[in-house]
């Protein structure tokens, strides 16, 4: 294995100035999921590794009125058993359950998720239907961005150098709004999506739509919500008629992004069949 430098960081403060270290090229390592793997197989381009696995302000799950935050070093395991995130935001744990196994659940981070950008993350689609912001600390100071502009496509990012994930944040969802993650692999258990699908809604008292986000996973070189799909659900009684339409657009839209390519001919059907179980599951009253 190529030989590179590690430091465990105690604090974001710590780990910022460590990252931004003119002398020594750093990345943070997270649960080194992504980065271990890489790491036997090339040299890596950069000569320190700053571990920010065990940073305290990192790793917390919290509401904080009508907010939550999740720091960037939570791993899948933890990001699922959290009551507050079980409570609001059901797409996410169940994105956290379909991680790998237990033993990348429990080292594998959010943060590393998004920072690796992998089209076939599994957070993305669940972190950006809840319209997740990514905060970045770096020397220079912090900014926020929305995950959906943090991802600029496959493997791509718009971190800068020496810049760091410390948190997400997003909107409590609206009371009485269900959400729900799924995932198309090629088997059941350690799979890597084909394609995903989060959805979130909510009806109102004559049966209606009067909330709906649908955002799916490797479906796109950059993970947005289908609010073209949304439009054409809100107000409207969820019938079989209109979600297998739904599904239909979420299909012409994906295509309209990606164009036909060898693998449309499979998900075109798939991510129909998707977008309409996962509006279902999260439509039902
Ligand atoms: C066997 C196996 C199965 C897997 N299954 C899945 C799966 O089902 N679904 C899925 O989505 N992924 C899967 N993965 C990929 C991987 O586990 C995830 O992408 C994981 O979330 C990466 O997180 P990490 O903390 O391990 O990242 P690391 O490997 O530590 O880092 C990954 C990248 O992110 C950067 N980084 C890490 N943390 C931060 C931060 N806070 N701020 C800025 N940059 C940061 C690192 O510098 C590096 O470039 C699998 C991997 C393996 C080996």
């Amino acid at each position: 294995m190529p030989r590179f430098d590690y430091v465990r960081a105690h604090s974001v403060a710590e780990a910022v100035q460590l990252l931004g270290d003119p002398e020594i090229l750093s990345r943070p390592l997270g649960g080194g999921t992504d980065v271990l793997v890489f790491v036997r197989h090339e040299k890596p381009p950069y000569d320190r590794l700053v571990d920010i696995s065990r940073v305290p302000e990192m790793k917390i799950i919290e509401r904080h009125g009508g907010e939550i935050v999740v720091g960037a070093a939570v791993t899948y395991t933890e990001a699922a058993e959290s009551p507050v995130l079980q409570e609001a935001a059901a797409c996410l744990v169940e994105a956290c359950l379909s991680v790998g196994g237990p033993a990348i659940r429990n080292a594998g981070t959010l943060g590393g998720n998004v920072a690796n950008a992998a089209a076939c993350a599994d957070s993305l689609p669940s972190l950006v239907c809840l319209d997740a912001v990514a905060h970045l600390c770096s020397r220079s100071g912090e900014r926020a961005l929305l995950v959906s502009d943090l991802v600029t496509g496959a493997n791509r990012t718009a971190l800068q150098r020496g810049e760091l994930i410390t948190h997400f944040t997003f909107p409590v969802p609206p009371a009485g709004v269900r959400s729900a993650f799924t995932k198309l692999g090629r088997r059941n258990a350690q799979a890597i999506s084909r394609l995903s699908m989060a959805a979130a809604g909510r009806l109102d008292a004559q049966g209606c739509v009067d909330f709906v986000r649908l955002s799916p996973g490797a479906a796109t070189s950059q993970p947005r919500r289908f609010t073209e799909v949304e439009a054409m659900l809100l107000g409207q009684e969820p019938t079989d008629e209109l979600l297998a339409a739904a599904g239909s657009q979420t299909a012409e839209v994906m295509i309209g992004m990606t164009g036909r390519r060898w693998s449309t001919e499979y998900k075109e059907v798939a991510i129909q069949a998707l977008a309409e179980r996962t509006l279902r599951r999260a439509l039902a009253g």
